[in-house]
């Protein structure tokens, strides 16, 4: 580590779930470094269950007062685990997640932006989800041990559903296979009481699939925005190419080994490539 170059502390997460095993709704994710970002961004690039487990696994520094197991962090909910992801984003490379949108009833273009910090804040302090109705079967929430066991058995399971749900879509399969491991005896109610258990689900996890509510400036219309928090991290991950004329420029100017500058979170080699930049401006000045 470079003297005085700390990565600066770990970002306290609030989980709603936590462990069934033990206490352990509070987290904390430490940022990633470049070494952390070559690792993760290796292989068959990001993507996928598994590759979250191992986001994780590298950054969840304490999950209820000790570093986590990857059990640990495969039982936890979908949306304890997308909370983990959106504070990594956050305490990585900045809270502000921005899009651009097309509104899908006028087509007029939209940028919409959300502050991570905010949104997590808001979902920890939101208050518990309603009492389920009378009479639906037992469930438990999907957990990412869940999603990865789908994503053996489904190698590619695209988004949402579109158009008729059928038997051999691969987003209803998906479905089917959720509620066969998370839901006792599903076959044997009928249809609305599946429903009610996706919707009782959906409410007790609420950051499990997070779609926010967009109005459109030109038609007023609303124009839901879906925030996935893997593919927001992946989109930030530096790639090795970039990584490695990092390492080249800022040895060349500060003398630095590749671990001291790979040592650095983005941000931080950013800041330095810019005072690098600024200082050739400068030389050029006089
Ligand atoms: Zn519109």
């Amino acid at each position: 580590m470079i003297p005085g170059l700390g990565i600066g502390p770990a970002r306290p997460v609030q989980l709603r779930h936590g462990l069934a095993t033990r206490p352990a709704t509070a987290a904390t994710v430490r940022v990633l470094t470049g070494a952390d970002e070559a690792a993760l961004g290796g292989g068959n690039g990001p993507g996928g269950e598994h590759w979250v487990t191992l986001v994780l696994a590298t950054a969840v520094a304490e999950l209820g007062g000790s570093r986590p197991e990857p059990e640990e962090l495969r039982a936890l909910s979908v949306g304890d685990r997308n909370a983990l992801l959106l504070a990594l984003v956050a305490s990585t490379y900045g809270s502000l997640v921005e899009w651009v949108l097309d509104c899908p009833s006028c087509g007029e273009r939209l940028d919409a932006a959300v502050d991570l910090v905010e949104l997590l804040g808001d979902a920890a302090h939101a208050p518990a989800a309603p009492r389920p109705p009378a009479g639906l079967p037992a469930f438990r929430l999907p957990t990412g041990a869940d999603l990865e066991a789908l994503a053996e058995l489904l190698p590619a399971v695209p988004g949402p559903a579109v158009g008729d749900p059928a038997a051999d879509d691969p987003a209803e399969q998906a479905r089917r296979l959720l509620l066969d491991r998370c839901v006792t005896a599903w076959h044997t109610v009928d249809e609305a009481t599946v429903a009610a258990v996706e919707t009782t689900m959906a409410a007790t996890d609420p950051l499990a699939d997070i779609e926010l509510l967009l109005s459109c400036a030109a038609c007023a219309a609303p124009v839901p925005a879906v925030l996935d928090p893997a593919a927001e991290l992946a989109a930030r991950l530096t790639p090795h190419r970039r990584l490695m004329t990092d390492v080249h420029a800022l040895a060349l100017a500060y003398g630095w080994t590749e671990p001291e500058v790979l040592a650095l979170p983005a941000p931080r080699r950013a800041g330095y490539l810019t005072l690098i930049a600024d200082g050739e401006a400068w030389a050029g000045d006089q």
